[in-house]
């Protein structure tokens, strides 16, 4: 009887030992996720307090085509626009649905469509500069000349289970974007990363972690830049052609810096502040104009499903989605570093009024 007591109690031992070592407690991990993602939200929010929140590029849209000229060289003043990304990304736990966008949410056979004209893109895949940048095009492709033009952009990622369905979704419709992205979310999706070259997106260096570059001294913003153009080339043997400063703050310092032309936007979506799909789709469809530069953020589960219905909507209007570089050289005048740029330059009024279907990539 005493053996078999003996017995137990080992056991029992045993099984609280094993345990113990290899199973910390619960909210051990748990604050071990969230830290990381808190510590970086937490310098996005002292950063804000300090800044004048403006929307100073939005402007409501009233008439196609644009007016307004895309470059503005830098100034002596510092400029700060609103894109203020708040903190706190979705828990890392959270899911979202990885599932490609239904096709029949296309409107290739839609009775409302007026006229199908076939969305085809045949620009060549990217390819090194001369600088070992991600090749940019001058020009708009010729399926978008005389339509109306509009270019989507997306900050703050890569993020797995935001920005993986936002490329489905884009592959669906063909549709080429932007990814400015911040160099320590690079680490460890790499993979994704690649998948927007070779989709045919359009790279851009959003620093390393989202500081204020006016605030930084030059070593400083040169290390910013470097270590995230070094995180882009590694994971795609190319560099970002372009560079979007954290907050849309620069100034005449940070510009000469900057070995790149300067991305802004014009049309802020204001995703970081709503987190609502509704309410960025209203923004958007009460500003929206040919020749505008959209600001959306890949971190947040609205802004993609925002992404999902806004795209055949456009279509349906008549605009063409073209890359950010075809957008900002849409007069044929090729970018330069240093020089900031928000939207496409002066064009011809449009004279297409059919409706553009994408094609559909299975
Ligand atoms: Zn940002």
């Amino acid at each position: 009887m005493n053996k078999k007591f003996l017995g137990i109690l080992i056991v029992i031992v045993f099984a609280v030992f094993t345990t113990g070592c290899h199973v910390p407690p619960r909210s051990f991990v748990e604050r071990q996720l969230v830290g990381s993602e808190e510590s970086v939200d937490y310098e996005h929010q002292k950063d804000n307090t300090q800044l004048v929140i403006g929307d100073i590029n939005s402007k409501p849209g009233t008439v196609a085509p644009t007016t307004t000229p895309s470059t503005t060289t830098s100034n002596s003043t510092t400029s700060i626009a609103s894109e203020t990304t708040t903190p706190t990304s979705l828990p890392s736990t959270t899911t979202t649905p990885t599932s490609t966008p239904s096709i029949t949410t296309t409107s290739t056979s839609s009775a409302s469509t007026p006229t199908n004209t076939q969305l085809t893109y045949s620009r060549p895949p990217a390819t090194a500069d001369a600088s070992g940048c991600q090749t940019m095009f001058v020009g708009l492709p010729e399926y978008a000349e005389g339509a109306k033009i509009v270019s989507l952009t997306f900050d703050d990622g890569p993020r797995p289970d935001t920005t993986g369905p936002l490329l489905d979704i884009l592959k669906t419709y063909n549709v080429k974007a932007t990814f400015c992205m911040v160099g320590w979310r690079i680490q460890g999706n790499e993979a994704l990363v690649k998948r927007m070259v070779d989709e045919g997106h359009l790279l851009c260096n959003h620093s390393w972690d989202h500081p204020n570059l006016t605030e930084l001294t030059d070593e400083e913003v040169i290390e910013q830049i470097t270590k995230t153009d070094n995180a882009i080339y590694q994971a795609t043997g190319l560099k970002a052609p372009l560079i979007r400063p954290p907050y849309g703050a620069y100034d005449d310092n940070t510009n000469a810096l900057i070995d790149k032309p300067v991305l802004m936007w014009n049309l802020d979506t204001r995703d970081w502040e709503s987190r609502d799909t509704d309410e960025i789709l209203d923004k958007i469809n009460s500003e929206i104009k040919s020749g505008d530069c959209l600001l959306f953020h890949d971190i947040y589960e609205p802004s993609v499903e925002a992404v999902r219905i806004l795209i055949p909507q456009l279509m349906n209007q008549g605009y063409v989605f073209v890359r950010t570089d075809e957008l900002l050289t849409a007069d044929g005048t090729p970018l330069t570093n240093g020089h900031v740029y928000h939207q496409a330059p002066i064009l011809p009024e449009p004279t297409s009024t059919t409706g553009i279907v994408a094609q559909v990539n299975e």
